[in-house]
């Protein structure tokens, strides 16, 4: 098998109920382009079939599947870095294993590529998803473009197209807690961004709870922003400002008025508001130092139980996947 032009990057986790209509579709949209192209799915510790799913599938078309099975859930994002590492194509798309992004859509992906972008955006039209999830991307996406500079307009959908050279870079990071396609942003020369359908969850429910949400929107900020610890001691200075200030009000008060023992409650009222303020800041520190422990322990990222592929790709030297064995057909 030589090199893909396109291969198609879809984490997989617990999604036994929607797989199978994610092979009717997505193989015959993908031969339908006339482009060279594989795909690489990653099986992020699903608990559920996926896996087994995944190796029929593997047996039923080796020339184009290869599947990487990771021992534990590590994480969408993860799993996508690892399928970058498997993958060969000069073009890499990743797409989510639920059928929301239309596998059909991969091919207008690929024609914007033809024009010269090396990193294709996407937005999803008329949105199916909660009120609430609408809601806070909308936020999410704001935040992000006011302290960051990454700028796109819709930074959730993952149906998404890189360049080789961007895929390598990324390759080359060992970034732990991370957003790819803002990691990808970083490092695109000529991106641009296309409107594309969104539709329901074909079976299954969404793999984000809200903690895991939250989570994965801290990853974002932290990895690519320090305006919220710069914020922090901005507002700290105000505040010690305004203090002396009040203090000095105070003491000539005093002088002028004489003692006074009134306005216990706001004095209350204004003390646990700071206490709130400054607990914040202090988990908001903890998270940054959090992930800085996390890098800097150097543990690999995640580890690969056996990854099912027609042969071994030549650049297959990356530390992490040499510690693991290969299972090869
Ligand atoms: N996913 C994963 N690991 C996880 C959570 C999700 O590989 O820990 C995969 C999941 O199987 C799907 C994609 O990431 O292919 C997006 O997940 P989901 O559709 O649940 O997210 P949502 O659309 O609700 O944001
Ligand atoms: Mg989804």
């Amino acid at each position: 098998m030589s090199a893909p032009e396109v291969s198609v990057v879809i984490p997989v986790y617990n999604e036994e109920q929607g797989l199978p209509a994610l092979f009717a579709r997505l193989y015959p949209a993908l031969d339908a382009l006339g482009r060279r192209y594989e795909i690489v799915f990653v099986n992020d510790g699903s608990d559920d079939r996926s896996a087994a799913l995944l190796r029929e599938q593997f047996q039923r078309r080796p020339d184009v599947t290869r599947v990487v099975l990771f021992n534990g859930n590590f994480g969408q994002h993860l799993a996508i870095m690892a399928g970058f590492e498997h993958c060969r194509g000069q073009r890499i798309v990743t797409l989510d294993a639920d059928l929301q992004n239309p596998p059909e859509e991969i091919g207008r992906l690929l024609d914007e590529m033809d024009q010269g972008f090396d990193y294709v955006g996407t937005i999803r039209r008329m949105r199916q998803d909660t009120v609430f999830r609408r809601w806070a991307s909308r936020a999410m996406n704001q935040l992000r473009e006011h302290i960051t500079r990454i700028h796109m307009t819709d930074q959730g959908c993952m149906l998404r197209a890189y360049s080789r050279d961007i895929v390598d870079a990324i390759n080359a990071c060992r970034e732990v807690n991370t957003f790819i396609p803002a990691l990808a942003f970083t490092f695109a020369v000529n991106p641009t961004e296309i409107e594309i359908r969104h539709e329901e969850r074909a079976a299954g429910e969404s793999k984000y709870s809200l903690y895991k949400l939250i989570r994965l929107n801290f990853d974002l900020v932290t990895a690519f922003s320090l305006v919220p610890l710069q914020t922090f001691s901005l507002a700290g200075i105000c505040i010690s400002i305004l203090s002396v200030i009040f203090v000095v009000f105070l003491a000539v008060r005093r002088l002028v008025v004489g003692p006074e023992a009134e306005g216990l409650f706001t004095l209350f009222g204004i003390a646990f508001f700071l206490i709130g303020i400054a607990l914040f800041g202090i988990g908001l520190l903890g998270e940054y130092i959090g992930r800085i422990y996390e890098q800097v322990r150097q543990r690999p990222r995640f580890l690969i139980q056996a990854v099912l592929e027609d042969e071994a790709p030549a650049n297959l030297a990356s530390a992490e996947t040499s510690r693991v064995a290969s299972q090869r057909t």
